[in-house]
């Protein structure tokens, strides 16, 4: 009888845990990301510290790749390396653990080197089951130029069980990269829509057959020579199954033998235009900020047929209303990474001890549902999320100053590498150095630490090895 009761009150204290809004891991984690941020990306409308902590990615793992892109953001010595599972694995394992441990419970990461599927199948799913195992959401950067064996091994394991029950890729796809089998060197975007199309379209067989979900976001790099196409691409592409596209417009790093235009030719006011014109629509990224508006403009928002309706726009003051009262009371909720019931057993303790959240929420969707008009949902009957981001690297020629500047504790006096360092100070995307215990900025990853990273690698992974009858070449 005691032991039933124990049993009993061991349940309500466990769900009692597991239903507590936030995890007071991910509030630390919050407070430090806000104390770090400087000065002038601490707006109400910031998301890091308020609701996530920025983005991660994984370095000095598998840095070749298949494919040759103009840019490419790798240094010389990438392609000289040899992918190997097992040091993929310690290597992201330690990153990831000082990741957890610096940046908390929750978070995105990417697992991105040069080409994520020449790692063999077993050794991709067992990367991301280590990322999972650190509370990182993890998303595989790809260039989507692989066989659909290759995703069902990656998603099933060797006795045909699904070893996910959902999968993350960025698929980047643009003109500018050469060697994609049956289009080497596509002639411009529109070329290449069979390809993104095929790529989705794997997903969608293989969670037909075996039920593993997906997110798929679309990369696409911007230079001079495709920045026009880019509302045709957004067009043609907005109802293939992405759930996000993300626009890089070109900067200098890496192998400048790959660097064959005038980048800066663009300014991200004159890309953003172009993918306002895709979509149809003005797409408002005041409302929330990701880190320095010069690197990240982000809107959310989702399709009703062709038509794009913003969640958050900044020229309305009840919509940065609603912001406000989900900072305040959502803000450390983890939505994304919370099973259904247990997001909803977050969601009911918020809101009765803050009631605000309901009525925000439900003025929110009745406002939508007004914009949207019922006409049109009965119409299509369908509403697909979407948002869309522009992510601006900076040149290595300003991160290298920038960086060196702020390792000796000096302001820089130079204008240009001054506003360097605003930026790399409120950075949202992270990579995680081991041996020394700290975050870089992905721009000093590859500006500064790349080069040497892929040295040392060629020497400790070389392209060919020895032959031995205990070893067999390339194993
Ligand atoms: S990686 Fe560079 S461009 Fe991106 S957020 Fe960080 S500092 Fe800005």
């Amino acid at each position: 009888m005691l032991r039933a009761r124990t049993g009993l009150w061991g349940r309500v204290r466990d769900l009692e845990r597991r239903t507590r809004p936030v995890h007071p891991e991910t509030a630390a984690a919050l407070a430090r990301r806000w104390a770090e941020l400087p000065d002038h990306v601490r707006t109400p409308a910031q998301t890091l510290g308020q609701h996530a902590v920025g983005c991660e990615g994984t370095h000095g793992v598998f840095p070749r790749c298949d494919l040759a892109c103009t840019p490419c953001y790798h240094s010389r010595d990438a392609n000289r390396v040899r992918v190997d599972g097992g040091h993929t694995r310690t290597e992201v394992r330690e990153q990831m653990a000082l990741l957890r441990r610096l940046r908390g419970p929750r978070a995105h990461a990417q697992l991105i080197g040069g080409e994520v599927t020449l790692l063999p199948p077993d050794d991709h799913a067992a990367t991301l089951r280590l990322m999972i195992d650190q509370g990182r959401e993890p998303m595989s950067m790809t260039h989507g130029d692989f066989d659909e064996e290759y995703l069902q091994r990656l998603a099933l394991g060797p006795d045909g069980r699904r070893r996910f029950s959902r999968l993350s890729f960025a698929g980047h796809f643009d003109s500018l990269m050469f060697g994609r089998r049956g289009i080497e060197r596509p002639p411009d975007e529109a070329a290449l829509h069979p390809y993104r199309q095929a790529f989705v379209d794997r997903f969608r067989r293989l969670r037909a057959a075996h039920g593993v979900r997906f997110f798929l976001a679309h990369n696409m790099t911007i230079t001079p020579k495709n920045m026009d196409q880019i509302p045709e691409v957004i067009r043609a592409c907005r109802r293939m199954g992405f759930g996000m596209f993300s626009f890089q417009p070109a900067a200098f790093i890496g192998d400048d033998r790959r660097w064959h235009e005038d980048y800066r030719e663009h300014t991200n006011d004159e890309v953003w235009a172009r993918i306002e014109e895709g979509v149809g629509t003005r797409l408002p990224y005041q409302a929330l900020h990701t880190g320095d508006l010069r690197c990240n403009r982000t809107t959310y928002g989702f399709f009703v047929g062709d038509d794009y309706f913003p969640v958050l726009d900044e020229r309305r003051p009840e919509d940065l209303r609603v912001r406000d009262v989900f900072f305040r009371h959502l803000g450390g909720v983890n939505f994304s990474g919370t099973p259904v019931p247990l997001l909803l057993g977050k969601l009911l303790r918020v809101t009765a001890r803050h009631p605000v959240v309901l009525t925000t929420a439900l003025g929110w969707t009745a406002r939508m549902l007004r914009r949207i008009g019922l006409r049109r949902l009965v119409r299509h009957r369908e509403i697909r999320s979407v948002s869309f981001v522009l992510h601006s690297f900076m040149d290595a020629a300003d991160v290298r100053p920038a960086w060196e500047a702020m390792e000796r504790g000096e302001e820089a006096a130079d204008p240009r590498i001054a506003v360097t360092q605003q930026r790399l100070r409120a950075c949202s995307y992270a990579m995680a150095h081991p041996e020394t215990g700290r975050l870089v900025p992905a721009c000093v990853q590859h500006s500064v630490l790349d080069p040497g990273e892929n040295a040392e690698l060629r020497r400790l992974l070389p392209l060919t090895v020895r032959r031995s009858p205990a070893r067999p070449v390339g194993a």
